[in-house]
């Protein structure tokens, strides 16, 4: 890739301004870290020239499957999935499958990314004038983040694994989406800085939704997470919260990795 490197991007939170949680110190810990044991992003080895008209095709099975919204739709149509994968999966980039990404984590599923974000949309407070404020559990790679970077007005991508964070850091860095926050901590926490959030996304299921994520979920705000309902049964939830509470539905089944607290 030829692309200039922006070396302040992407953009961190003032992590003098934040108070010493484990979110900010994490942050802390990494503004200055070079991105050493860090893969480069994959190079679009055969599929790369092309990479628009698969993306296309992409995109038109998304829509066969269901999904209406034209921002997501175009925003699926515009990220280049090619470049979040090991070069030696390049070629089931545009495939509609989840793939590792290193460290027993994987890139979901163009079908679930999109279907998530789309869901998100229908929060109380974005279906006027569009999603404001969101919040992402598990950066994983940054695909996700960089769909959302395309949706949202502000998206705060929180990671777990140093190793990740660091990795989407560098895929997002030629991307140039300045209002993508990535942040290194327990995402378990959310991230109360940013709240509260028009929208909250998980792509890690735990057994229960924790607290901090409702907290700072805005009035008309809507949660979407995958949960884990028995071993080995994860199903999709959506919470939206209103002046009077909370609403909840249960949606399809899913598969996503674990939800874990701390970080590594
Ligand atoms: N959003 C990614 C999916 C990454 S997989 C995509 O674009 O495809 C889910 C990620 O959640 C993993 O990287 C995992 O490390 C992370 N994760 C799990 N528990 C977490 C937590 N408590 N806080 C932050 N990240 C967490």
């Amino acid at each position: 890739m030829s692309q200039p490197k922006r070396p302040g991007f992407p953009a961190w939170i003032a992590s003098s301004a934040a108070p010493a949680n484990s979110v900010s110190r994490a942050m802390a810990r990494t503004t200055g870290g070079g991105n050493a044991g860090v893969r480069p992003a994959a190079a679009p080895v055969g599929i790369g020239l092309d990479s628009a008209a698969v993306r296309t095709r992409m995109v038109q099975r998304l829509a066969a499957s269901g999904i209406q919204s034209p921002k997501v739709l175009s925003a699926m149509g515009s990220v280049e999935r090619h470049l979040f994968v090991d070069s030696a999966l390049v070629n089931q980039a545009y495939e509609d499958t989840s793939l590792p990404i290193g460290l027993q984590q994987t890139i979901s599923k163009p079908s679930v990314v999109s279907r998530m974000i789309e869901l998100l949309e229908g929060a109380e407070c974005a279906r006027q004038s569009g999603l404001a404020r969101v919040l992402e559990i598990g950066t994983g790679c940054g695909y996700q983040a960089a769909v959302l970077g395309r949706v949202a007005r502000e998206v705060y991508s929180i990671e777990r694994l140093r190793g990740l964070h660091e990795k989407a850091r560098n895929n997002l860095r030629h991307l140039r989406l300045t209002n993508v926050h990535l942040l290194f901590g327990d995402g378990m926490q959310g991230y109360g800085q940013g709240a509260p959030y028009a929208g909250i996304i998980a792509a890690a299921g735990g057994d229960a939704v924790p607290h901090a994520w409702l907290d700072q979920l805005a009035v008309g705000g809507r949660l979407v997470a995958p949960l884990v309902k028995s071993p080995g049964h994860q199903v999709l939830l959506v919470i939206d919260k209103t002046s009077h509470g909370f609403t909840e539905s249960v949606l399809e089944a899913v598969h996503f990795v674990p939800l874990k607290s701390g970080i590594a």
